[in-house]
């Protein structure tokens, strides 16, 4: 059997720090492969700090934030790529999603993460949940043969919003990400665009380690990324 491989798939390039920096490090740790796409680098809606620069320009704060989310990616252990399809509004059109497709056919993952459907904050991220369940589904077909190759469907999650009720975050699956947070901490710390969201993130998952202590009584449980998961479990036995 192979290594396990985790996909995860954000509209902008930082989003998965915040959300599953810890989630990615802990697969990466355990021994898994994880994989980082941004739909976008977040250029236009997510990159205020680049911009107070009055000579910026759209080129240079991708170059910055492509930087940024690299090295937050191999501070978790993970690869980045994004498919740079613009943010604000991010469009996914008909070649975009055949790069979608192909990229699951290709990678595989066991595990796939990303934004909610809803968000009522941001237009680019629910239309991110969207491309991927629609390329996750054209690539794994309906569960049987299919006049094309298949993958095996893999698990899918959506992790954190920033606003979760609002979002109708429901979390229903809690990591301790506690042996990981130095990690989570260093990929959070690359982000120098969106500095101020450190300290909220890590506030955040003290909170959620409180609630996964509670949930199952387990004391060591100091730090925790919430998730849900979308799809019922199918098991062996109980
Ligand atoms: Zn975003």
């Amino acid at each position: 059997m192979g290594k396990k491989r985790l996909l995860v798939v954000g509209a902008h390039s930082a989003d998965f720090v915040w959300r599953a920096g810890g989630t990615i490090a802990l697969f990466t740790s355990q021994g898994g492969e994880a994989s980082v796409i941004a739909l976008s680098y977040g250029e236009r809606g997510e990159s205020g700090e680049l911009w107070k620069d009055p000579n910026q320009t759209i080129e240079n704060v991708k170059r910055i934030r492509h930087e940024e989310a690299s090295a937050a990616a191999e501070a978790v252990g993970a690869t980045f790529r994004s498919l740079d399809l613009g943010d604000y509004p991010l469009t996914i059109t008909d070649s975009a999603m055949e790069q979608l497709v192909e990229l699951f056919r290709e990678w595989q993952p066991d595990v796939v993460l990303t934004h909610t459907p809803a968000d009522p904050f941001n237009p680019d991220h629910p239309t991110a949940c969207q491309a991927v369940q629609r390329a996750r589904l054209l690539a794994s077909g309906a569960g049987v043969s299919s006049a094309f190759k298949r993958i095996i469907p893999p698990d899918l999650y959506f992790f954190e919003p920033h606003q979760p009720e609002l979002c109708e975050f429901n979390p229903n699956t809690f990591v301790d990400i506690t042996p990981v947070m130095e990690q989570k901490r260093k990929a959070m710390e690359c982000m120098k665009a969106q500095s101020y969201l450190q300290s909220y993130y890590t506030e955040l998952a003290s909170r959620r380690g409180n609630h996964a202590r509670r949930i199952a009584g387990m004391e060591e449980v100091k730090y925790a990324e919430a998730l849900q998961r979308t799809l019922p479990w199918v098991v062996k036995s109980l």
